[in-house]
């Protein structure tokens, strides 16, 4: 489990054109995909030319049976949009949290808008300032707002939508993967460039309902079959007739992020072919023949659930050793480490992991973990092993060493706050107190994947970032970081600090 990290948002959006209800796929949709976000969820529908909304803090809510009647008179229609929502943009206090709550909408001269989101948007001083122009009381709390407006400002210059997302296409730096509904109730959904962010298609067996969700394993809770996962600068409108597809930006690379393999995404996911459980396992499988010294020296493996397991499957095929399944998670403990002080850390693991000291005691372990980012988690489960009569502890990490920010909508904005960018892998085992920390390795994850390197967002663990504003902040930061420059908050939200990068959009 990491440290506790969050991802910005999830998106489901769906059509049926039997006229049934959109709203229960829509809910399971979320529901589904309430890993991406916990802080804010909405659900908004179109029906009679209007937007039907409701949008709440906290996780979907579990509905009684009772109240199903009520929460359909309020989302009537037979098409919505939905989101979970963690904040990587914007303010964090409760009433920002409740205004930067997704689904949003944007309307003005007949023209309206629903948009959900999942990304971060970087350039975001530029965009302000020209939504500003346009609408002068605009605020925003969140990345949504930004490029609601924006695409609703390139409606009033009179553009259809393929012409307006391909302005936002070419216009917005940053991860953006988009489910819209206009005026009409005409539905459809893009990417950026890159393709940063996951976001699929798919279809009900009786052709009746059409969908698009970040993720495979909110179509597979509503019985869907997932058709294709959009391309890069790709814009797709659903019809009747099914999918109209059309790849509006071309020429940039693909840009697939490779921590939502290792980390965010749910392991019975999948993206293109393989699901991400797979992929974990052979980051397991990786880990042994990288490592061969430590294998030998271990005599068993403990995986912290539940984003270990998968590549502990993998480290004991590959290794022959016994996975011992004495680490288990208190299933109904569902309290986030984040959200407490950090002197509570220890005692929430306690809370939420039970790990069997007579298992492991006397024992020389490997403990497989999908990724360090802070190292206090790490260092917390370290310490328990050790505690409870661990001989030896290695700890194998299934994503290699994060060095850098990210910009495209995972919660790891700064340096300062990563013990990759502070200290070699060596200095870490120190840290945390293991006998030896493994990281991936580059090569083993790309091969995992089964994404060509180049297809991939490396830039938290290389450095090389997919668009150009993104790469100037982050060299910025890192000079600013190396120089002891205290990161109080995000740069790419603090104009006067990057005058030069928040003007340069190229
Ligand atoms: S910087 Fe890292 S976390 Fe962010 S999109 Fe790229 S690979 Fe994913």
């Amino acid at each position: 489990m990491g440290d506790e990290l969050e991802i910005a948002c999830g998106v489901f959006a769906a059509i049926n054109y039997d006229n049934r209800p959109i709203f229960p796929y829509i809910y399971w949709g979320m529901r589904a995909q309430n890993h991406r976000g916990h802080q804010s969820h909405g659900f908004l529908t179109y029906f009679d030319g209007k937007f039907h909304i409701h949008r709440s803090l906290d996780l979907v809510p579990k509905i009684k049976t009772s109240a199903i009647q009520e929460w359909f008179g309020r989302l009537p229609g037979n098409l919505g949009i939905g989101n979970v929502r963690y904040t990587t943009s914007g303010k964090c206090d409760e009433k920002s949290l409740v205004k930067g709550t997704q689904p949003v909408t944007a309307s003005r001269k007949g023209l309206k808008l629903a948009v959900s989101f999942n990304g971060n948007v970087v350039n975001t001083f530029q965009l302000k300032k020209e939504i500003c122009k346009e609408f002068p009381r605009f605020s925003y709390e969140c990345d949504s707002d930004l490029i609601c407006h924006k695409l609703l400002i390139e409606y009033l210059k009179g553009k259809d939508t393929e012409s307006a997302v391909r302005t936002c296409m070419k216009e917005i730096d940053g991860a953006f993967s988009v489910a819209c509904i206009n005026q009409d109730g005409d539905f459809f959904a893009f990417k950026d460039p890159h393709g940063i962010r996951p976001l699929c298609a798919g279809h009900s067996e009786d052709n009746s309902t059409y969908a698009f969700s970040s993720e495979t394993a909110s179509l597979d809770i509503n019985g869907f079959v997932r058709d294709f996962e959009l391309e890069p600068g790709e814009l797709v409108k659903i019809s009747k007739k099914g999918f109209g597809r059309k790849k509006l930006v071309s020429g940039q690379r693909k840009a697939f992020c490779a921590f939502e393999f290792a980390y965010f995404a749910r392991p019975d996911s999948r993206f293109d072919t393989k699901y991400v459980y797979e992929v974990r396992e052979d980051f397991g499988r990786n880990l042994v023949w990288e490592n061969p010294a430590v294998v030998k020296d271990a005599e068993v493996i403990l995986s912290v659930p539940e984003t270990g397991d998968d590549s502990a499957l993998g480290v004991h095929e590959a290794s022959g050793l016994r996975w011992e399944r004495a680490s288990r998670r208190h299933r109904y403990v569902t309290e986030r480490a984040f959200i407490l002080l950090s002197k509570d850390r220890s005692p929430t693991i306690d809370r939420k992991i039970n790990i069997l000291a007579p298992k492991i005691k006397g024992k020389r372990i490997i403990v497989t973990e999908d990724s360090i980012v802070r190292g206090d988690t790490t260092r917390v489960i370290v310490e328990k092993l050790r505690r409870m009569g661990a001989k030896k502890v290695f700890v194998f990490v299934t994503f290699p060493r994060i060095i850098g920010p990210c910009l495209y909508g995972i919660d790891m904005a700064t340096y300062g706050q990563l013990i990759g960018a502070k200290h070699s892998t060596e200095e870490i085992a120190q840290i945390i107190g293991a006998d030896a920390v493994c990281y991936q390795s580059l090569k083993g994850l790309v091969k995992a994947t089964g994404l060509k390197q180049d297809e991939l967002c490396t830039g938290c663990i290389t450095g090389k970032y997919p668009t150009p504003l993104a790469q100037t902040i982050a060299d910025e930061m890192k000079k600013r970081f190396l120089q002891g420059y205290e990161e109080t908050e995000r740069l790419y939200e603090t104009e006067s600090a990057i005058p030069e990068a928040s003007s340069n959009t190229d």
